[in-house]
């Protein structure tokens, strides 16, 4: 097994931004695992699954992960789906989808498959519960609603993407809830994680803070 780092946290969090920059000090290898949910979740959306339908359809949908020029390259059934994935619409979608279990097994698997012998920085919402549940560092990092809005609502802004403050908001309550409150592999922080409250921090703060724990 490689060196194993699992950041999960709710949505907003940071756990990207981090996780990429761990990954590129430490030259491992970054993992969004809610890339993965996401191009299930346009699959979903583009073969018009109802919610009921969602078991059945996600079968046909084959998710395979790439690296090219040191980025994260999801294919779903070999088309690079990378700049679909990242609309409200496909959020919403993928914290809709992801509590079925054979759309987290099968992701599970596939995020399995990737840190079985790699150096791995892994974000997502079950990596230090369920798909890493050995992993050397687990971090969950979470910051206020409002300033995990904030984040996002600049980061819209600054795409120059049509957004309201009010509705990312609730829109990240609501997906924290549903996230939180599922039956199968909930968000919650793992009894031996460290948590990482980034409200007041830095990104490199939070960045050496994750950095000081690998010591192992
Ligand atoms: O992190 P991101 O916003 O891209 O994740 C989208 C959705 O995918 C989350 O709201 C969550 O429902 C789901 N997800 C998950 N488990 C993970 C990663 C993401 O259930 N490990």
């Amino acid at each position: 097994m490689g060196f194993n780092i699992a950041i999960d946290g709710p949505a907003g969090a940071g756990k990207s931004t981090i996780a990429k920059k761990i990954a590129a000090k430490k030259g491992y290898i970054y993992v969004d695992t809610g890339a993965m949910y996401r191009a299930m979740a346009l699959y979903l959306l583009r073969v018009g699954a109802t919610l009921e339908q969602i078991d059945e359809k996600c079968e046909g949908a084959d998710i395979t992960i790439a690296y090219e020029n040191g980025e994260q390259v999801v294919y779903l059934n070999g088309e690079n789906v990378n700049s679909y994935i990242r609309t409200e619409e496909v959020g919403r979608m993928a914290s809709i989808s992801s509590p079925n279990p054979r759309v987290r097994r099968k992701l599970t698997e596939l995020q399995q498959k990737l840190a079985a012998n790699a150096d791995v920085v892994m974000d997502g919402r079950d990596i230090g519960t369920c798909v890493l549940p050995d992993a050397q560092v687990k971090v969950y990092l979470t910051a206020d609603s409002h300033e995990r809005a904030l984040r996002r609502y600049k980061e819209l802004k600054e795409k120059g993407e049509p957004c309201e403050l009010a509705i990312i908001e609730k829109d990240i309550i609501e997906r924290d809830h549903q996230d939180m409150t599922r039956e199968i592999s909930p968000l919650k922080q793992a009894e031996d994680a460290v948590l990482i409250d980034s409200s007041h921090m830095t990104i490199e703060e939070v960045v050496d803070a994750v950095i000081a724990l690998c010591t192992t």
